[in-house]
């Protein structure tokens, strides 16, 4: 026999002391990568025990290195989006403007008056910030912005119709993902559930006879995500408007209109997506909408309306724990501020990734095509479709251009490619990798080009 196996395992600190952990340690701390140290010299012990050699100082520095990462690296990682999805909620929907990145930076780096009044030089409310801009824009009253939709859906319905009746057609029972349910929503904010019509069709006849003096609410929920064709029939918010108005005392209308554009969808070959101005136009009491889908700002809830209840809205106790952050603040000012120039188009990604020509997508599919070719990787282009995404325009695409990479195993390759840093997010298509330009920023199409070949031979070569 030789020597004690386990004399060849060096000591915590030798261990610790090695040069290559230098860096390790800097970044992730001492305490936290002494404690995986320990860990991995016990397990290596144990390792012994049951009959294997012991590894190598070397071999355990590799492995603390690993370790360590895999606990305590950041888990919130920027990745390339090649699916095509503009607005993908599962990719962190919006990218925000460089003017509207540049605001939420100086906000964060510099004290503000978030709070304060400077013209009284007493305290002021974080709520009068993006509010004169959201009014101009949209022609509503008033403006409250808080942190996301859901939680704009939630308050005006607790602080309107708490205890009373909402009714709502049954065509708009919707379930938006992640947790969002309408019938839910509803319950959680104490209101009682009204449904009217039949999935398909939903006449305003429907909602006059289901109006009690329990009425707190008339609701309309965008569908979003879904759509039904053919034999349908809804009831447009000035019917509503005009029906609540007609009752006595008059019953307020909410619109959540989820998306929420200020632009109109049509010239770009899409349908009509209701626009926030023609809800408010229409006659809606209150509109709600995320700040980071078709808006194409931070993440937030916008909820506009007349005044007397936005300022309800405001005193409503619950407003506190819905509060939104400065920096969101800047960035969605900065965000409304392009749609003031007239510049939304070109400022803000998702539209700029909406408007992007067909020709331009094809000649960028073409440049990968050959830079990929010249790599003796075979790929071919197709006709494809881009999904606006974010619970708007479900079912309809804007024309792209797809590079397709054949591979005898997509879905190795696409896991491959995820596992690449920065990850990339691809999708099969017929039975092919699919990458689509319109989503991958200018300056990734580098990283993607060389990622490309790298995982597809990682995938191919025989597994060690
Ligand atoms: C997306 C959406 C919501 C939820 O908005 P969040 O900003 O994700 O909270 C609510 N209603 C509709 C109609 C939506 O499309």
């Amino acid at each position: 026999m030789s020597a004690n196996p386990y004399r060849q395992l060096p000591g915590l600190d030798a261990l610790l002391s090695r040069p290559a952990l230098r860096e390790l340690i800097a970044r992730f701390g001492r305490d936290s990568v002494r404690d995986e140290a320990r860990s991995l010299l016990d397990d290596a012990r144990a390792a012994i025990r049951s009959g294997q050699i012991p590894p190598s100082q070397d071999e355990l520095v590799v492995r603390l290195q690993d370790r360590v990462r895999n606990a305590f690296a950041p888990s919130l990682l920027p990745v390339i989006n090649a699916t095509g999805v503009i607005v993908h909620t599962n990719l962190g929907r919006a990218l925000l403007s460089d003017a509207a990145k540049r605001a939420m930076m100086e906000v964060a780096s510099s004290y503000s008056n978030l709070e304060y009044d400077l013209a009284a030089g007493k305290r002021g409310s974080r709520y009068v910030h993006a509010e004169a801009l959201l009014t101009r824009l949209t022609g509503a009253e008033a403006a409250l912005v808080v942190n996301n939709n859901a939680a704009a859906v939630n308050l005006t319905l607790r602080t309107l119709a708490a205890g009373q009746e909402v009714i709502i057609s049954r065509g708009e029972l919707v379930e938006i993902g992640g947790g969002f349910r309408i019938p839910d929503i509803l319950a959680q904010s104490s209101a009682v559930l009204v449904e009217v019509g039949t999935t398909n069709r939903t006449r305003l006849v429907d909602y006059e006879n289901a109006i009690t003096e329990h009425t707190g609410l008339l609701l309309k929920v965008h569908q979003s995500n879904y759509r039904i064709i053919g034999f349908t029939e809804e009831v447009g918010i000035s019917a509503l408007a005009g029906l609540a108005r007609r009752k006595s005392p008059p019953i307020p209308v909410l619109h959540d209109l989820g998306s929420g554009t200020l632009l109109d969808t049509r010239p770009y070959g899409l349908a009509y997506e209701p626009r926030v101005q023609d809800s408010v136009a229409a006659g809606a009491d209150v509109v709600t909408f995320s700040g980071d889908k078709l808006l194409g700002g931070p993440q937030a809830g916008v909820i506009l309306g007349r005044k007397a209840i936005i300022d309800r809205l405001k005193r409503q106790p619950l407003t506190r724990a819905f509060r939104v952050d400065k920096t969101t603040l800047a960035a969605l000012q900065a965000t409304l501020m392009a749609y003031l120039r007239g510049t939304a188009t070109e400022e803000i990604p998702a539209w700029r990734m909406i408007s992007a020509s067909a020709e331009a997508l094809a000649q960028r599919a073409r440049t990968w095509a050959d830079a990929l070719t010249r790599q003796g990787i075979r790929v071919t282009l197709a006709p494809g479709g881009s999904a606006v995404g974010g619970g708007s325009l479900p079912g309809q695409t804007l024309p792209t251009t797809l590079l397709l990479l054949r591979t005898e195993h997509p879905h190795r390759l696409l896991a491959a490619l995820r596992a690449h840093t920065p990850p990339i997010i691809a999708r099969v298509e017929e039975d092919a990798v699919a990458f689509d330009p319109r989503t991958v920023l200018p300056e990734q199409e580098t990283i993607l080009l060389a990622a490309i070949p790298s995982c597809l031979h990682g995938t191919v070569s025989p597994a060690k």
